[in-house]
C-alpha cells in the first residue's frame, strides 16, 4: 500500500465533482489508474509479533474484512468527504445502516421519537422491533414542528426521520427538529436517500449522523446492494467500530469497488434524473387523467418553501394520483411500456410501484391513509431515459 489520497493530495477548495473523482483514492505499487479490488476475507502478518500489535490497536493495518477491507475503506472515504463527515461506516444494505445507526446506541429505557412517514423496513425497526427490547417510541407528524416539540419534551436519545419521505414526498424541517433534539438531549439521525448526498446537506443543518441506502441512486444502476453511515470520528469509534466488528454487518468489497464507481458519475446522473423528474412532474399536473402529483419542485408541493430551502434541487423521486379505483391505477401500470414495475428506486431505469399493496402494505389502513398513501397513489423513480419517450408512456397509459 502507497499513496493515500483521501483529502491530502487533493488542493483545497475544489469541487464536489473532482472530490467525487479523485477523492478517497488508496493506490497500491502497481500504480493503477481505477481502484483496486481487494477482495480478499482475511490479512498476513509477517510475525506473530505483528498479529499481537495489530489486535492491541499498537499497529495500524487490516486484519479481517468484517472489520475492515481497503475496498471498503475507499468507497468510506469518497462518502466521508461528499458528505462533509469526518467519517463513514459502510454497511451490507441500507437497512444494515439504518439499523447500526439506531441499535448500536439505544439501550432499555431508551426513548426514540420518530416521524410517521418511514421506509416500509424503518417503519418495522421502529415500531415492532426497538420496543421489544424495551425502547420507548413515539411517532409523530414529521411536517409539524409543533409535533415534534410536544414529543421532544422528554429526555429522549435518538430523534429519527427521512426527508423528502417514502412514497409521499412530505418533507421535514432538519434545522428545526434538530434544534428540539438537540435540546431534549437527542441524537439526530436522518435517512438521505431520497434527497442523495448532492442535494441536501443534513449536517450542515444540525444532524448528528446521516444513513444512506447505497443501493438506489449511490450505485444508480440497480446492480447491488449497499449502505453506509456518516458521522463524526467519536461517533464511529466509540458506539459503530465495536458494534460492527462484532455483529458484522459488513459490506462486501466487490460491492464496494461498485458503489464507489457509481460515486464518480454520481453528480452527472442525478442532473438528469432531476431534469427528468422535475418536467415529468409539471407533465403529469396537467393530465387530465391525473388527480395530482406530490414533487417538492412543484409550487403545489405543501412544503415547497422548505424544499427550496433546505435541498439544491427537488430530486429524482415523484408520486402521483390517478383518477379512479386500485383497479383502473393498475391498469395503468400494467400498460406501461418503458418505464417498469419494481418495488426498487435510484436506477437508470425508471420505475413505478403502488406503495399500498407493497411497500407499505404492512402499515395499518388508518395510519395508512392519515399518511396519503391511498389506492390510487404510484410512486414513480425516475430514470435516465429521454424524457419525452417517458411522457408518451405514460401518457398512452393514462388516456388507456
Ligand atoms: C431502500 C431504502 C432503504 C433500505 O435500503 P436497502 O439497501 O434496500 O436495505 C432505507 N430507506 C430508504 C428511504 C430507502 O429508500
Amino acid at each position: 500500500m502507497s499513496e493515500d489520497n483521501s483529502t491530502a493530495g487533493l488542493p483545497g477548495g475544489v469541487g464536489e465533482s473532482t472530490r467525487l473523482i479523485h477523492g478517497g483514492r488508496i493506490r497500491s505499487n502497481f500504480g493503477e489508474t481505477s481502484e483496486a479490488l481487494f477482495l480478499t476475507s482475511g490479512f498476513v502478518y509477517e510475525h506473530a509479533e505483528d498479529a499481537e500489535a495489530r489486535f492491541a490497536d499498537r499497529q495500524p493495518g487490516y486484519m479481517y474484512s468484517r472489520v475492515s477491507n481497503p475496498t471498503v475503506e475507499v468507497f468510506e472515504r469518497k462518502m466521508a468527504l461528499l458528505e462533509g463527515a469526518e467519517a463513514a461506516t459502510a454497511t451490507a444494505t441500507g437497512m444494515a445502516a439504518v439499523h447500526t445507526a439506531l441499535l448500536a446506541q439505544l439501550r432499555a429505557g431508551d426513548r426514540l421519537v420518530a416521524s410517521n412517514l418511514l421506509f416500509g423496513s424503518c417503519h418495522w425497526i421502529v415500531t415492532e422491533l426497538l420496543p421489544r427490547f424495551g425502547i420507548e417510541v413515539e411517532l409523530v407528524d414529521g411536517t409539524d414542528l409543533d409535533a415534534w416539540a410536544r414529543a421532544l419534551a422528554k429526555p429522549t436519545k435518538i430523534a429519527f426521520f427521512e426527508t423528502p419521505g417514502n412514497p409521499t414526498l412530505a418533507m421535514v424541517d432538519i434545522e428545526g427538529v434538530s434544534r428540539l433534539a438537540h435540546a431534549a438531549g437527542a441524537k439526530v439521525v436522518i435517512d438521505n436517500v431520497f434527497a442523495t448526498p448532492l442535494l441536501q446537506k443534513p449536517m450542515r443543518l444540525g444532524a448528528d449522523v446521516v444513513v444512506y441506502s447505497a443501493t438506489k441512486h449511490i450505485d444508480g444502476q440497480g446492480r447491488c446492494l449497499g449502505g453506509v453511515i456518516l458521522s463524526d470520528h467519536t461517533f464511529k469509534n466509540d458506539v459503530l467500530s465495536t458494534w460492527c466488528k462484532n455483529v458484522g454487518p459488513s459490506l462486501s468489497p466487490f460491492n464496494a469497488w461498485v458503489l464507489a464507481k457509481g460515486l464518480e458519475t454520481l453528480d452527472l446522473r442525478i442532473e438528469r434524473h432531476c431534469r427528468n423528474a422535475a418536467d415529468l412532474a409539471r407533465f403529469l399536473e396537467a393530465h387530465p387523467a391525473v388527480a395530482g402529483v406530490l414533487y417538492p419542485g412543484l409550487e403545489s408541493h405543501p412544503q415547497h418553501d422548505l424544499a427550496r430551502r433546505q435541498m439544491t434541487a427537488s430530486g429524482p423521486m415523484l408520486s402521483f394520483y390517478v383518477k379512479g379505483s386500485k383497479e383502473r391505477t393498475f391498469e395503468v401500470m400494467n400498460r406501461l411500456r418503458i418505464i417498469a414495475i419494481s418495488n426498487n428506486l435510484g436506477d437508470v431505469r425508471s420505475l413505478v410501484t403502488h406503495p399500498m399493496t407493497t411497500t407499505h402494505s404492512k402499515i395499518a389502513e388508518a395510519e395508512r391513509l392519515a399518511i396519503g398513501i391511498t389506492e390510487s397513489m404510484v410512486r414513480l423513480s425516475v430514470g435516465l431515459e429521454d424524457v419525452e419517450d417517458l411522457k408518451a408512456d405514460l401518457d398512452q397509459a393514462l388516456r388507456s
